[in-house]
């Protein structure tokens, strides 16, 4: 049987004609992502994401840093966009996330990007920071569909995604790739801006994983469909691992595919946060990979720490 991505029948339907349609509509009164603020992004940037109508981007670039099943050998096609619906006081990316840089390019330039991706060859199309451009993505995948696009689409989000954008997307992305950061309300605050982050994060991976199931690879090893996890381990257990691990178990399964991340350094408002501004200690990183062995997790990687005590490491580790 041909394989073929997930928005593929649902172009060939109109299916995806009319969640362009139905996108565009909601930039009237942005509901698109958990804050709800109802900014008429067609005329402003008003939003917490700071975001118009237009897709906004950072860079587009094939990447290899991903896990091997999305990376592969000829890379992910990751298109970085600008501005997050979170503002982690941790980013890594601060400048793209929380300045706003990069720059508006129009629906057609987006589709353009996730053609020259695939035309370089990428195994897929990576939306890095999507959650505040769910309308651009759909409204712009129409168009790259209708040019030919026919490699799988990763939603690669922070896991700060709403049951209404979700339900836009269902049927349209192939792999979801969405982090699970905190379940306690007073960290997702005070790092992360976002209060109902346990409960909105915790919902959205439920409705992830029913939509698409556990990954799907191919002959290669490549991903075709299906989420991967991935959690960030923050020192002092600001991340609250432990549980977030238990509760992926518990009400997703101990099959999904777990990518337990140890890469954290201090970068932006962490440097001055005392309880932020260290790296992960081997000893808190040994913890949760103990308890995601304990809980059975089978697939996955585990990163390794070096041992100057919690720069960030290369090399990826296959849990199989
Ligand atoms: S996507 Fe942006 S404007 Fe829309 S609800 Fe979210 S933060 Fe607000």
């Amino acid at each position: 049987m041909i394989w073929k991505p997930a928005y593929w029948d649902a172009w060939r339907s109109g299916e995806l004609r009319r969640r362009s349609q139905e996108a565009e509509k909601l930039l009237a009164s942005c509901t698109l992502c958990p804050r709800n603020c109802r900014a008429d992004r067609r005329w402003g940037r008003t939003g917490y994401c700071r975001s118009g109508r237009l897709p906004a981007v950072a860079s587009y670039n094939a990447h290899h840093g991903e896990e091997p099943p999305i990376s592969g050998t000829r890379g992910s096609g990751t298109i970085f966009f600008s501005n997050c619906n979170l503002s982690c006081a941790y980013c890594q990316n601060w400048p793209i996330s929380q300045l706003g840089q990069g720059k508006e390019v129009s629906f057609e330039e987006l589709a353009g990007m996730m053609l020259e991706l695939q035309e370089r060859g990428c195994h897929n199309i990576n939306f890095v920071t999507p959650s505040h451009m769910v309308a651009q993505i759909i409204i712009s995948l129409e168009l790259a569909t209708e040019r030919g696009l026919r490699i799988p689409l990763v939603y690669n989000s922070s896991g700060y995604d709403s049951l209404e954008a979700l339900a836009l997307l269902e049927g349209l992305v192939d792999i979801y790739m969405p982090d699970i950061r905190y379940l306690d309300r007073a960290a997702a605050q005070r790092y992360s801006g976002a209060s109902n982050y346990p409960e909105v994060a915790k919902a959205a991976l439920r409705e992830m994983w029913r939509q698409v199931g556990p990954l799907v690879l191919d002959g290669d090893g490549i991903a075709r469909r299906g989420m991967l996890v991935r959690h960030l381990v923050l020192p002092n257990n600001l991340s609250q691992s432990l549980e977030c691990l238990e509760f992926l178990a518990r009400e997703i399964s101990p099959r999904v595919y777990l990518s337990l991340m140890a890469q954290y350094f201090p970068a932006h408002r962490a440097l001055k946060m005392p309880e932020l501004a260290r790296g992960l200690s081997h000893e808190e990183y040994q913890r949760a990979v103990e308890k995601a062995e304990e809980l059975g997790f089978d697939n996955g990687w585990f990163q390794e720490l070096d041992h100057s005590g919690g720069g960030p490491a290369d090399r990826i580790v296959n849990n199989n």
